[in-house]
């Protein structure tokens, strides 16, 4: 194997601090279920807004719930793949258990699969 698990493992690690600078801009951790996030609506003082403000709120609220669930998806797969390095599992095909092109795991580190199986 001369794939090299640091240089990855420090692009991985990379990948998830922004995801989660990413995540604590738009939402908070959820301090009941570890590793869980949940979107924040504004800081708006119902009492004192009209009803556009309130739709506005809840509308920002819905995208950052959606845009919430998407990183968080890319935090686990990020989690994932450091995880299989350091089980000396990385970078390894879901699907046939071939290794994965580094090139292509130099353009996205928490690939799963390699190219032949990565539209499925
Ligand atoms: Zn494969």
């Amino acid at each position: 194997m001369t794939l090299d698990a640091q240089h990855f493992k420090d692009l991985l690690l990379k990948e998830a601090g922004v995801l989660e600078t990413e995540l604590a801009s738009i939402g908070r951790k959820n301090p009941d279920q570890k590793g869980d996030w949940e979107a924040v609506g504004t800081d708006l003082d119902e009492d004192n807004a009209d009803e556009f403000d309130v739709a506005d709120d809840l509308e920002q609220f819905e995208n950052n719930k959606a845009e919430l669930n998407e990183l968080e998806i890319q935090l686990n797969n990020v989690k994932n793949a450091i995880k299989k390095i350091e089980d000396g599992k990385y970078g390894l095909c879901e699907v046939c258990g071939k290794p994965i092109e580094l090139d292509r795991l130099e353009a996205n580190p928490s690939a799963k699969t390699d190219k032949e199986h990565m539209n499925g």
